[in-house]
């Protein structure tokens, strides 16, 4: 039977970025301002290294390349999500992400990105931006260059609990004061909006992708008016969202119990409380990846967990 996969966290220094990563997490986090960890990542850009002995000397996409076993033998060049937590301080840059099609031709055969949030925190009156009122290529244009930001964008008050699923051609941003857990495909393409002006780390304005933008946009989609969680929590779990990348669910545990773990494998993130899994010690900010052929996943303790799989 396939042990549980630890891996080591990465972090990104961001300009919007904070310190809760450390002074509410834990984590052991580099000095500056930290906008990123990423928990359970095969991306180039950040790959996660495997702490198991087993697999010592090795990273999560050095596993996937050479134990497609633990993965239930699913196709595809890369490991399909990634898990991140998000401290963000300041406001993120208005921006939107493209879908697979247009990754592979625009951006080197990348996937897509598709994302969600979970709000695992956030301070009183926070704000989300999640969609834009332009309807169409040559209104969006206009509204960009006129700068009628309040005008174009949806913002949304967030609270503790909340969740988004941000599609591909979703225009978005998080802003300050907010904590968030963010399952997303394993991508780092980010067509830049708006930056609010800011200058980056080396004094410049940060790049804007404002055709690529354009091009992305989906005009039809319809913006939410808030994140509330409607669906129903059933023996602890409530389904947060199912798509074609990714179901993402949370999982309540008080006491003991049984998490059947039938998919090619499962990414468990602890946000809160405390407790085991299949006797390993967990905790608020602990991460796994249960493999496939794990069998049924043993919890107990005072815990909620945020979990997905494909
Ligand atoms: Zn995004």
């Amino acid at each position: 039977m396939h042990e549980l996969i630890h891996l080591t966290p990465l972090f990104h220094n961001k300009i919007w970025g904070g310190r809760r990563l450390e002074s509410e997490y834990g984590y052991q986090i580099p000095a500056g301002p930290v906008g990123e960890c990423w928990a359970i990542s095969a991306h180039p850009a950040g790959d996660c290294p495997v702490e198991n002995e087993a697999f010592a000397g090795k990273t999560l996409s050095e596993l996937w390349d050479e134990r497609r076993d633990l993965f239930g033998d699913l196709p595809g060049k890369e490991f399909p999500l990634l898990i991140k937590i998000l401290d963000a301080d300041g406001d993120l840059s208005i921006q939107v992400h493209p879908d697979d099609a247009y990754a592979a031709e625009h951006e080197n055969g990348s996937l897509g990105k598709r994302e969600c949030w979970y709000v695992l925190d956030c301070e009183p009156g926070a704000t989300i931006i999640v969609g834009q009122r332009a309807h169409d290529r040559a209104e969006l244009a206009q509204m960009i260059e006129e700068g009628r930001w309040g005008e174009l964008l949806n913002e949304v008050p967030i609270h503790k609990g909340d969740f988004f699923q941000i599609d591909p051609g979703t225009v978005h941003a998080i802003k300050a004061g907010t904590l968030i857990l963010e399952t997303q495909q394993s991508s780092d393409v980010t067509y830049r909006v708006y930056d609010y002006d800011r200058l980056g780390d080396d004094g410049k304005p940060r790049p804007l992708h404002i055709e690529q933008s354009l091009d992305v946009v989906d005009y039809g989609a319809v913006a939410p008016a808030d994140g509330t969680v409607t669906a129903p929590e059933v023996d602890g779990i409530t389904l947060l969202e199912r798509n074609d990348n990714y179901t993402v669910e949370r999982v309540r545990v008080s006491g003991e119990k049984t998490l059947p773990q039938p998919w090619p494998f499962m990414c468990l993130s602890v946000i809160d409380g405390a407790g085991t899994v299949n006797g390993e010690a967990v905790r608020k900010g602990s991460h796994l990846l249960a493999p496939c052929g794990c069998g049924d996943l043993a919890l107990s303790g005072n815990m909620t967990l945020i979990t997905s799989h494909v």
